[in-house]
């Protein structure tokens, strides 16, 4: 294919990128989540491309991005009035809902599941799009298996010449994937991939919210995947991700203790480093900062050659599970406790 197109968040190049849109192209779009990788949901030709650029196992379903309520309510079935609370407080927002599926959501978008996921995001540039268009599926713009891309230039590096045509809306605000729920009853939902929406806000609606095991633990083989994504390799950057725990103090010893000239470390912003003698960068001190800078520190260090990179351990709680979970994937779960 040609070289990819590099369109601005002017409305005539959305208008440009919503006709590549209806003529079943792919074209990478920016959300308050992740940048996506965006197609015609209802278009099974159009959503095989996305699989092919992403080289995306056809098992894994897309999310349908929406523009109004009306459109969730041709795609899904059986809705039950919990979504309807949640739509009302997280919608437009990084929240995505997995209901009943109709017939015309083809089987390539939903991974050949019964079910739909579905989400209204917020980003001007993404919501205007779909309005001008049809609901667009669209998973994280990155190759399968790599960081999720958080700017334009991310989405050109792994898509260039596989796809249209990317539309930079700048730095993704959130910079984890949205929430992923499902509804286990009426009054229960399950999140089985955290995000931005965490398990305290949704807890303000639902009168139950299980975190997922599969969010902290490695699926067993004989554990059917809830949640197909979580049973790939995901987020990873060439290097080799270790999650350190520990004081600041112990992680510069452990750094220097390696002894290692391709080694970077990623630590908080207030953390002491004077003695640390690795390349080392920061991603914030809160859980947001972290979520925001994340995907992008792990993509900076694949770019300057980096063979090892220690991270330091964020907290767990609120957006901090979303991080945690990310973090946890790009590490192949080994986590060093000092
Ligand atoms: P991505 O598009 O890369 O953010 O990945 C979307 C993830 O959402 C998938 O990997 C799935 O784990 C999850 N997902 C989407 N649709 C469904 C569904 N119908 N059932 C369960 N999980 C889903
Ligand atoms: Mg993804």
């Amino acid at each position: 294919m040609k070289e990819t197109v590099m369109l601005s968040d002017s409305i005539d190049d959305i208008k440009k990128a919503a006709e590549l849109i209806k003529n079943g192209c792919v074209v990478g779009i920016p959300t308050e989540t992740v940048y996506g990788l965006g197609a015609a949901a209802l278009d099974s030709k159009a959503v095989k491309k996305i699989f092919e650029a992403k080289g995306r196992p056809s098992d894994n379903p897309l999310i349908v991005h929406i523009h109004d309520i009306k459109q969730a309510e041709k795609l899904a079935n059986n809705i039950p009035e919990l979504f309807y609370k949640l739509a009302d407080k997280f919608w437009p927002g990084p929240l995505t809902m997995i209901v009943p599926k109709n017939d015309i959501v083809p089987n390539e978008t939903s991974g050949g599941l019964d079910t739909v996921g579905i989400r209204m995001p917020s980003h001007p540039v993404m919501r205007e799009l779909i309005r001008l268009s049809v609901p667009i599926a669209a998973p994280s713009a990155n190759r399968s298996g790599y960081p999720s891309p958080t700017k334009a230039s991310h989405v050109m590096n792994d898509m260039n010449g596989r796809i249209e045509a990317v539309i930079d809306g700048g730095d993704s605000r959130f910079g984890v994937e949205s929430t992923v729920i499902c509804f286990d009853d009426d009054k229960t939902v399950r999140i089985l991939r955290p995000g931005s929406v965490t398990k305290e806000m949704l807890s303000e609606i639902a009168g139950n919210v299980i975190v997922d095991e599969a969010i902290l633990n490695d699926l067993a083989e004989d554990r059917k995947a809830p949640s197909p994504g979580m049973k790939y390799k995901h987020y990873s950057p060439k290097a080799d991700v270790k999650i350190v725990k520990g004081d600041i103090d112990s992680f510069c010893r452990y750094a220097d203790s390696l002894n290692s000239e391709k080694l970077f470390c990623i630590v908080f912003d207030s953390d002491n480093t004077e003695s640390l003698h690795a390349e080392t960068l920061t991603f914030g001190d809160s859980g947001e900062q972290i979520a925001h800078n994340l995907f992008a520190k792990l993509r900076e260090c694949d770019d300057m050659g980096a063979e090892t990179v220690l991270v330091r351990s964020p907290e767990m709680d609120g957006v901090g599970l979303a991080v945690y979970n990310r973090l946890l994937r790009a590490a192949a779960f080994e986590v060093i406790e000092l």
